[in-house]
């Protein structure tokens, strides 16, 4: 009794000495670059720039109707007009029917090129909410320190940001060693076809490899990581995937007085709720769990220990984590049971019942492997299931250590020294998606800082970017350029 005793004795001494042990060495891993070159950015002009390409109506959409080509040619004429050193240096190759790619030749051919982007079309504004806006979404209008409209932030905010850093680089007779692209595309919002799957095919029939690439995806958040005061800049090293499952249950119709136990309501029914009742396996993995790696050693002690020890510590955090349905997101493949279809009157049984479930992937799973969930708890042979034609597979997780991530976390840590820098799994789909196969480095990261209750301004109302933050932006993309293309 008295050796077991000693013996749990020992062991817990040990556990809480390599506790400790592991708890001390988990220090901060954020870097201390030296403060960024100058760059003359006039905060007013610019601000008023990105206003003016606000107020062309560029909405996506799949059927290409004329009044969008005008809205479409339009900002393409007001981005040649305000941004003539661009237009002077750098070629201009139109894509597809709106997006476009232009080259900044680098003076070392042999040096790989980066590729930043962005999306020049919008989400429409939901028709009959357009008053309720503080100022009308498609006006373009600067007031209150504020560039409000449809638009700003997603994602005319990056494209103008983009296109004035590399103005002002040409400004300062600044110019790239390594070739800098810039893909625009215009149908991001509606899945890419036409923009970004075209240059990236473009650029793969060149035999382009491309050292990196940068899409908005992450930005800097105040209050998002629980236990960490700072903002924390976000950058997606990987995104979800995504695929809408169909199910559907054909059964006979008939008069409902003498129904059969299950109708193809019921029977549908149950398999929505077994798809409810068991989710994906969890995984704390890639840019979910290079997260905590990364903002860890920031927070109190006691935080320290549970993130320091995920060897042992893990269970209690994804627990943590799936218990509310924006972490919940980062560890698994999510199930949202999202449409519902049946019956045409109360005394009739339904002939046909009919679901949809999006699943968004978590890197790792596959489409295949949603689908062998699906059937495997569905476990009705009744239940016939089929996917919705758009789906994408998660990314690659795009590593943490490059010489690409660590430009952009010294670009990051130079303009916002106060922001710590970590990796993190996009939740939502980016057009950089379909740059897969031309570069291992692939980042998604649109510098700006925002609190919590802004993100609903995006695809929402009110949507608008500080002028302040848009300096920033500009700085921030000018400074990128210069660590990496230089
Ligand atoms: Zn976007």
């Amino acid at each position: 009794m008295k050796r077991l005793l000693l013996f749990i004795l020992g062991g817990l001494l040990l556990l809480t000495g390599v506790l400790c042990v592991r708890t001390l060495g988990f220090s901060t891993r954020q870097v201390t670059p030296e403060p960024p070159a100058a760059l003359q950015v006039d905060a007013d002009a610019a601000a008023e720039r990105l206003a003016g390409a606000l107020r062309f109506k560029t909405v996506a959409a799949s059927d290409g109707s004329p009044g969008e080509d005008a809205a479409f040619d339009g900002l393409h004429g007001y981005l040649a007009r305000h941004f003539p050193r661009v237009h002077a240096a750098l070629k201009r190759e139109p894509v597809g029917p709106h997006s476009v790619l232009y080259t900044w030749p680098g003076t070392d051919a042999s040096l790989r090129p980066v590729l930043l982007m962005g999306h020049l079309d919008v989400v429409p504004v939901v028709p009959g909410t357009e008053a309720s806006w503080a100022k009308p979404p498609f006006d373009g209008v600067v007031d209150g320190g504020f560039v409000w409209g449809r638009g700003a932030l997603d994602d005319k905010g990056s494209v103008l940001g983009i296109l004035e850093a590399v103005e002002a680089l040409l400004a300062a007779g600044e110019a790239p060693r390594r070739t800098v692209l810039l893909a625009f595309g215009a149908d991001e919002e509606v899945g890419g076809r036409e923009g970004a799957v075209a240059i990236a095919k473009l650029l793969s029939e060149r035999g382009v490899r491309l050292e990196s690439v940068l899409d908005e995806g992450g930005v800097i958040m105040s209050g998002t990581v629980p236990g960490v005061q700072a903002p924390v800049a976000l950058v997606g090293t990987s995104e979800k995937g995504f695929v809408s499952v169909e199910l559907t249950v054909e059964e006979e119709g008939g008069h409902s007085s003498m129904p059969p136990p299950r109708t193809a309501v019921g029977i549908l029914s149950q398999g929505i709720a077994r798809l409810e009742a068991r989710p994906m396996p969890t995984r704390l993995q890639g840019g979910s769990r290079e997260l905590f790696e990364r903002v860890g050693p920031e927070m109190s002690f006691g935080m320290r220990v549970l993130f320091a020890n995920l060897w042992l510590t893990e269970p209690l955090v994804v627990a943590q984590l799936t218990s509310k349905p924006t972490t919940n997101a980062a560890v698994r493949t999510t199930t949202a049971a999202t449409m519902f279809q049946a019956g045409v009157k109360d005394n009739v049984l339904p002939s046909r019942a009919r679901a949809v479930v999006n699943f968004r992937i978590l890197p790792g799973d596959s489409v295949e492997g949603v689908l062998a969930h699906v059937r495997e708890v569905v476990d009705e042979p009744r239940v016939k299931v089929s996917t919705l034609a758009f789906q994408s597979e998660p990314s690659p997780v795009s590593p943490a250590d490059s010489d690409d991530f660590r430009a952009l976390e010294r670009t990051i840590r130079q303009v916002f020294p106060q922001v710590l820098v970590s990796p993190y799994l996009n939740v939502a789909a980016t057009d950089s998606r379909h740059f897969v196969g031309l570069s291992d480095n692939i980042y998604r990261f649109f510098p700006v800082h925002l609190q919590r209750e802004d993100l609903s301004r995006v695809h929402g109302k009110d949507e608008r970017i500080a002028v302040a933050g848009y300096v920033d932006v500009i700085r921030f993309y000018a400074q990128y350029l210069r660590n990496v293309a230089r």
